[in-house]
């Protein structure tokens, strides 16, 4: 649990702050505190989890030079080379992976394996290949000039003792968990999972798997949202529907408020009659409801009930997606201790015109059309903020800065679901 405090941008002389979205990603980035609970975990528990603490190599790797093809270990000083370039040398040892050679006398060769050591006394490695066995096999003769050091591996090749080799803040990946392996570490210390509580307002809702009535919908945000904290490695604990009564919605909040790290909703955070959000958040704790001047998601709420954050995020479906993967992933990965939190965008070229400026910046659903340089974002034709449809169509979102009219061919900003949805 996660019991640093910080400030949800609450002030009673704005009790509706309009804000931008830059501002509002900036005053939940600065409120988010990194998790201090840790736990040392083995190396195949380790992958997703947030890396605590920088990982020093005790040992240089290799730790021997070794030979990096299967031939034959010759010494380039001895006088078996001659000026064409041909040289013959007599097989006195045998080295494999994991076995030791003789010191190499002069006019010797050692066969050799990739991986072994190089014996004292030798100094290149020429690959089988290149060498024909003669006299009975018990010779090699080479046709062509030699160098030194060739295929060899040397030591420290890699990594060398007291270098870091994994930065604390990486979300660990199958190569991370390889190299810790590589220089003898067998277990990683990485944060603790933050555990977010969800619950759904809104008496429309249905469980899949139902029969719909008259005005009811189907709650398509329990699914989003619980599978989005999945993806982000969360410990979820889901309530469910809850229903649109101030006393629902505290007794909900009770119920995850001293547990949880961060608690989440969807619905219910406008100012309507039917939105108890606001108020069941504030006579727990403090509250701040956003208007951001955005499209998807204008309303978002933000707090802290108990020990635990409080993000409330619209109803609308799209709204609620798009405002999870702008401003809420930013601030649990950050939680989670994430050196890189926020989101990545690439320049794509519009493929269709703006004609009317507006006020708020929108994030447009686009499909990326790659077959030219830059790509080209073409979008859904309905915008809606209850098209879920134009998210699993699109690849991603498009930034239109506020105020602003182009005309095809303008490049933008581009979030990659790919990158924010891996
Ligand atoms: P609200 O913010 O509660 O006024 O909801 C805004 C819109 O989103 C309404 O049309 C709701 O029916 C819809 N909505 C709210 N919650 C969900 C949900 N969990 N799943 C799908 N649609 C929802
Ligand atoms: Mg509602």
């Amino acid at each position: 649990m996660n019991n640093q405090q910080f400030d949800c941008g609450c002030d009673e002389a704005h009790p509706q702050p309009l804000l931008s979205t830059d501002k509002a990603l900036e005053i939940l980035m600065e409120s988010a505190k990194p998790i201090d609970d840790t736990v040392f975990v083995e190396l195949d528990d380790a992958l997703n989890s947030v890396l605590a603490s920088d990982i020093h190599s005790n040992i240089n790797v290799p730790s021997f030079d070794n030979s990096a093809m299967d031939g034959y270990a010759i010494n380039l000083d001895d006088n078996q080379v001659n000026v064409s370039g041909e040289s013959s040398f007599i097989i006195t040892d045998r080295i494999s992976a994991g076995t030791t050679g003789k010191t190499l006398l002069p006019g010797c060769a050692a066969r050799i394996f990739t991986g072994a050591p190089i014996p004292k006394g030798a100094n290149t490695v020429i690959m089988q290949e290149e060498c024909d066995l003669i006299d009975d096999d018990t010779k090699i003769q080479i046709y062509r000039p030699i160098t030194l050091n060739e295929n060899i591996r040397p030591c420290g090749n890699d990594i060398q003792v007291d270098d870091v080799i994994l930065r604390s803040g990486i979300k660990l990946k199958p190569q991370d968990v390889a190299l810790a392996a590589s220089v003898g570490v067998n277990e990683l210390e990485v944060n603790n999972n933050i555990k977010v509580g969800v619950f759904f307002t809104g008496d429309e809702l249905v469980e899949p798997g139902n029969a719909l009535n008259d005005g009811q919908i189907y709650n398509s945000n329990r699914y989003s949202l619980v599978a989005l904290l999945n993806n982000l490695g969360c410990i979820v604990i889901n309530l469910g529907n809850v229903k649109d009564t101030l006393e629902s919605t505290c007794e909900a909040l009770k119920k995850l408020m001293h547990d949880c790290d961060i608690i989440m909703t969807t619905g219910g955070v406008s100012v309507g009659e039917e939105d108890h959000i606001k108020a069941a958040v504030q006579s727990l704790g403090k509250l701040t409801l956003w208007r951001i001047k955005m499209k998807p998601g204008k309303p978002l709420a933000f707090g802290k009930v108990g020990s635990a954050a409080f993000i409330g995020l619209p109803g609308n479906p799209v709204s609620a997606m798009v405002t999870f993967l702008l401003f809420a992933q930013p601030f649990i990965k950050r939680m989670q201790g994430l050196t890189d939190c926020l989101n990545h965008t690439t320049k794509v070229e519009s493929n269709f015109n703006w004609h009317r400026s507006k006020p708020r910046r929108e994030f447009l659903r686009v499909r990326i059309d790659n077959s030219s340089t830059p790509a080209k974002a073409n979008m859904y034709p309905k915008q809606g903020s209850d098209v879920l449809s134009s998210i699993v169509w699109a690849d991603g979102l498009l930034e239109i800065p506020e105020d602003t009219t182009f005309v095809s061919g303008e490049l933008l900003n581009f979030y990659s679901f790919k990158e924010m949805m891996p």
